[in-house]
Order: structure tokens, then C-alpha cells, then sequence
């Protein structure tokens, strides 16, 4: 397939023809130009970063953790369980607050980032799953269908949340992303390596591994699923639940993450602090817990 083949839409793309993963790692899909410099942008600061500043103090170092610590939820309790899902209601306000700090966190708009990730549940472990280690390898899987699997299919899966309220985050991409870079700048050479590009390196890898290894189960079949919880990859995540990907494969309608008390689900809890405080309605509890809560 040549790059001039390669469609600027996920909507027209699914069939033979489709295969992005055999392109250069280097060509971004036309519509994915902004992502492939954004994503060299980040490593390269953080590279950089690390080299001219790798002991920032701890200060640096809890901000940094505070901001991952919020735009994993803003991106667990709110894009992937709230929006994508709708396991869960959040107030309006609250759901407004999770997205900027999802997006401070590099996790982009939540239009795109729901319907690549209804696409990839309606697809899961076929060549039109957007992102599987099966069909494209690991790299293709962690990073590179980022900037080369084209637009997301927001007419196709999101025709439900395709409204002003959402495309306002749409248009504010830019200015938020910018923002997380440079976040730190106010307060000195360190600070804005570590809670700019170091961070969003971390947040993004940390992200991605759910979508490249959380999908590499040893010894599955080519008939089977490959989605496992990967239980060291809770440590990138702050133990915010999204590494227990299996279950959520098992469970996908579920707002919890973790099966067990022993798989630690952050932002499970967040959910049933928000229910407490009136800020989360419609919380959809999986089976497993009721059965759970019966054998206590
Ligand atoms: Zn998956
Ligand atoms: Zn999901």
C-alpha cells in the first residue's frame, strides 16, 4: 500500500486494503501531522531533561506525581469509565475539571479518545482494531498508530456525545497541550523539564503499555483474546485500575476495573467517593461484586 493510499479516515478505511503498520514509522497519516511533531517534541525534551537537570528536588517531583496522579483519573474515571463506557455518570462540573487534567496530561480530546477506544472493544485482536499488537507489532501497538491510523471514527462511534460540550475540549487541544508543556516554566529550569516534557513521556508510556503489552498474552491462540492484567504496570499507573485490562475485556460495561480487593483500582474508589458526595449517578457495579460482597 502506498502513503498516497493510506485514507484520512477510519470510517472508509476497514477492509484488505487497510494495513497502516506496513508504512515507515516516520510518515504520519496526513491528519496525524500535529501528533508525530507533538510526540518528538515530548521525547525529545524529556531526553534533554533528563540529561541537564536529573535531580529536580522533591517538590519538582511531587508536583509531577500530583499531575500524573489527576490526569489519570481525568483519564480512567472520566474518558475511559464515564464517557466511553458510560459506567458511570459524572456531574457535569466534575467531568469538566477530569478533562483538563487529562488533557494537561497528554491525553488529548475526549471525542478522539473515545471512538479509537469504542473502535478498538467493537474490533478487539482483528486487522481493524486500531491498535493491535497482533496485526502491527509491539511498536505499532504502543505508539505508532497514533499518527498513522488517520482521523478517528468520531461519526461512527460517537454520534452520542458528538456535542458542543465535548467539541469545546476539541478546539481547546492545542492551547491545553501547550500548556502541560510549559507548565512548569514559572518555577525554574528543572521544573519545567519534569512537569513538562518528562512527565507527558511518562503519562503517554504508561498509557500506550495498556494498549501495546496489556494485549500481549502469552500463548494465545490466534482465535484467542489476548487482553491480560499486566499487575507491574498498576506502579505507571498509580494504582488507578486501567493495567486490570483483562477484566475490563470480561466486563467492559462495568465501572469497576479491579476483579479483586487485592487488584488495587483507584479510581474505582474515586467513583464510589463521588456517588457518596452527589457527584457520580448510574454507577454500573460488575457481578463479581455483588458475588463478593455475598461470600463476605
Ligand atoms: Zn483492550
Ligand atoms: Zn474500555
Amino acid at each position: 500500500m502506498s502513503a498516497e493510499a493510506v485514507p484520512s479516515t477510519l470510517d472508509a478505511v476497514h477492509g484488505a486494503e487497510w494495513a497502516p503498520w506496513k508504512m515507515p514509522w516516520w510518515r504520519p497519516a496526513p491528519s496525524d501531522r500535529l501528533t508525530f511533531v507533538w510526540m518528538i517534541l515530548i521525547h525529545v525534551g524529556a531526553v534533554v531533561g533528563l540529561i541537564l537537570t536529573p535531580f529536580p528536588g522533591w517538590r519538582v517531583i511531587l508536583a509531577a506525581a500530583t499531575l500524573h496522579f489527576l490526569g489519570g483519573l481525568g483519564t480512567t474515571v472520566c474518558y475511559h469509565r464515564g464517557i466511553t463506557h458510560k459506567s458511570v455518570r459524572l456531574h457535569p462540573a466534575v467531568r469538566n475539571v477530569l478533562t483538563f487534567f487529562a488533557m494537561l496530561n497528554g491525553s488529548g480530546e475526549p471525542l478522539s479518545w473515545a471512538a479509537h477506544h469504542r473502535l478498538h472493544h467493537a474490533k478487539s485482536d482483528t486487522p481493524e482494531d486500531i491498535s493491535s499488537p497482533r496485526v502491527g507489532g509491539f511498536w505499532w501497538s504502543h505508539l505508532r498508530w497514533l499518527w498513522q491510523a488517520g482521523a478517528p471514527p468520531i461519526r461512527k462511534y460517537c454520534r452520542d456525545i458528538d456535542t458542543p460540550a465535548y467539541r469545546f475540549w476539541t478546539h481547546m487541544q492545542t492551547p491545553v497541550s501547550l500548556l502541560g508543556f510549559c507548565i512548569g516554566i514559572p518555577f525554574g529550569l528543572a521544573a519545567f523539564f519534569w512537569l513538562g516534557p518528562i512527565r507527558l513521556v511518562f503519562a503517554l508510556h504508561a498509557q500506550c503499555f495498556v494498549n501495546s503489552v496489556c494485549h500481549m498474552r502469552a500463548n494465545a491462540g490466534p482465535d484467542e483474546e489476548t487482553a491480560q492484567n499486566v499487575r507491574w504496570l498498576s506502579l505507571m499507573h498509580f494504582f488507578q485500575g486501567e493495567n486490570w485490562h483483562r477484566n475490563h475485556h470480561d466486563r467492559p460495561g462495568s465501572a469497576r476495573l479491579g476483579g479483586t480487593p487485592g487488584q488495587l483500582d483507584i479510581g474505582w474508589y474515586t467513583i464510589l467517593l463521588l456517588e457518596r458526595l452527589g457527584l457520580a449517578k448510574d454507577v454500573r457495579r460488575p457481578t463479581i461484586e455483588r458475588s463478593l460482597d455475598a461470600a463476605a
